[in-house]
């Protein structure tokens, strides 16, 4: 395949390469031959899966949220747990997939509940890392809630570790990010922890 130079971003997408020539080229050199019956759509197919598993780049959280916020007295932590999440590794670009739990202790302000899964969805969509993921997410939360404290745990499974290399296939990653109370306040934290931990999940 010729080499494309790339010098300025205008001139980068004029000569970009077509998503599904990539594709095309890459069956070819894992050894496959891309005419073949059941190869013949892969490379469309593989464009538009992975342009939807890869959708949260064009979603942000104020977009998410909308105006599902609502001034509201209650003080009470409110924690939303088992949200399915499935992202990608942005090492392997295979799947890692699991179980978020996320909770807050509101300061006079909620989000409709529906929209905790949604603001995961948009850093879930991209290519990750688990740790990472779980910080944007508490971040993003602490900035549009202003709240007394977040916290989010994620527990997922990787295809890379599962599949390849050390093939540890029952191995869990769980990481947490704690913000504000969470970090701070023995009580809330461990709250939050009863509540994660009230029940497991197993695939
Ligand atoms: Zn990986």
């Amino acid at each position: 395949m010729a080499q494309v130079k790339f010098e300025s971003h205008a001139e980068r997408v004029e000569e970009r390469i077509p998503f599904q020539t990539l594709v095309h080229e890459m069956l070819e050199q894992l050894g496959e031959d891309p005419k073949r019956e059941g190869l013949r759509q892969t490379p469309a197919r593989v464009e538009a899966s992975l342009k939807w598993l890869t959708r949260g780049y064009g979603m942000n959280v104020d977009e998410v949220i909308g105006d599902a916020l609502f001034e509201e007295k209650h003080e009470s932590m409110i924690c939303v747990r088992d949200i399915e999440i499935y992202s990608m590794c942005e090492h392997h670009m295979l799947p890692f997939f699991g179980r978020a739990h996320v909770a807050y202790l509101p300061n006079g302000r909620i989000v409709g509940l529906s929209k905790i899964p949604r603001v995961l969805e948009v850093f879930a969509r991209r290519l990750q890392v688990q740790e990472r993921l779980t910080d944007q997410v508490a971040d993003a939360l602490c900035d549009v809630l202003k709240p007394l404290g977040v916290g989010v745990v994620v527990e997922a499974y990787h295809l890379c570790m599962m599949m390849r290399g050390v093939e540890k296939q029952n191995s869990k990653t769980v990481t947490s990010a704690l913000r504000g109370a969470f970090r701070d306040d023995g009580k809330t934290r461990d709250e939050f922890l009863r509540l994660v931990h009230g029940g497991s999940f197993a695939l």
